[in-house]
């Protein structure tokens, strides 16, 4: 197989390893799910362990050379092969109600959209694990305090324990990625309700990251924030202290007007 310069933007990067490709395929443990997603299958290195576990499969593929080829190895009863754009595709109409898990060796150039509507249908999802390119992996797993810790890290670590696998060097996808990858999983908790407005949430978190180094007292001036309220040390922090529990309380605070309940 060889690699074509023009699909560079499919952010294509084939697998060679079988090892790592298998163990990214027994992290499914189909405790919360009997469905799986896998997202950007390619030429199926990663699908030839995961159709081992015989459960309902869906692959969705946008490249059409690769989708010919998975159709021709993979068709069965159990696989369903999808052409398309994993953001454009409707996951209700595919999945109805029913809870699915997310798996890939994903096309890192759509990294963090990936993560981001699996946020959004996290109702769903109860599993999602591969591999991303290392930093964006490292972003959804850093714990507050850190320089990585930002908007994706939040909003991940809200809903899911995010856990940082292992790292994977270049040389074992063809062609190679410039930088490190690494395979991380994320596990749905199992109380991820918020019990606050969700809107304001998303709006506080972007907000304070998009000027990370000011404090919340400056990011926040947007809100009306009583003077009372801006006297509470949490608007002293900058963003990065900030836990997901945290985001939470100050968005609960600011909703109802008063920082001291
Ligand atoms: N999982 C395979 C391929 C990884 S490369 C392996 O490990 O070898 C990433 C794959 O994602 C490519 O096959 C690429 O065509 C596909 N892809 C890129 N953008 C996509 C999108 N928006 N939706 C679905 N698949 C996509």
């Amino acid at each position: 197989m060889k690699p074509v310069r023009a699909k560079k933007k499919l952010g294509q990067h084939f697998l060679k390893d079988l090892n790592i490709a298998k163990k990214i395929a027994d992290l499914l443990d189909f405790k919360e799910f009997n469905t799986v997603l896998e997202i950007g299958p390619g030429m199926g290195v990663l699908t030839q362990f995961i159709v081992e576990k015989k459960k309902s499969l869906n692959l969705i593929e946008i490249d059409l050379e690769s989708v010919e080829y998975l159709k021709k190895t993979f068709s069965s009863l159990e696989t369903n092969i999808i052409e398309g754009d994993f953001l454009k595709i409707d996951l209700l109409q595919i999945f109805k109600k029913e809870p699915f898990a997310i798996i890939g060796n994903f096309p890192f150039n759509i990294s963090t959209q990936i993560v981001f509507k699996t946020l959004e249908h996290r109702n769903q999802i109860p599993f999602f694990a591969g591999m991303f390119q290392k930093e964006v992996a490292e972003r959804i797993c850093e714990p507050p305090g850190s320089k990585k810790y930002g908007i994706l890290s939040v909003l991940a670590q809200l809903f899911y324990e995010t856990s940082y696998l292992f790292t994977v060097p270049p040389n074992v996808f063809n062609p190679p990625p410039k930088v490190d990858s690494a395979v991380l999983k994320m596990v749905r908790k199992d109380d991820f309700s918020l019990n606050c407005d969700e809107v304001l949430l998303f709006k506080i978190v972007k907000l304070s990251f998009q000027q990370r180094r000011k404090t919340l007292r400056n990011s926040l001036k947007t809100f009306n924030i009583s003077d009372n309220m801006r006297e509470d040390p949490i608007f002293g922090l900058r963003p990065e202290k900030l836990s997901g529990k945290d985001f939470i309380q100050l968005t609960k605070r600011i909703g109802h007007g008063n920082i001291s309940n």
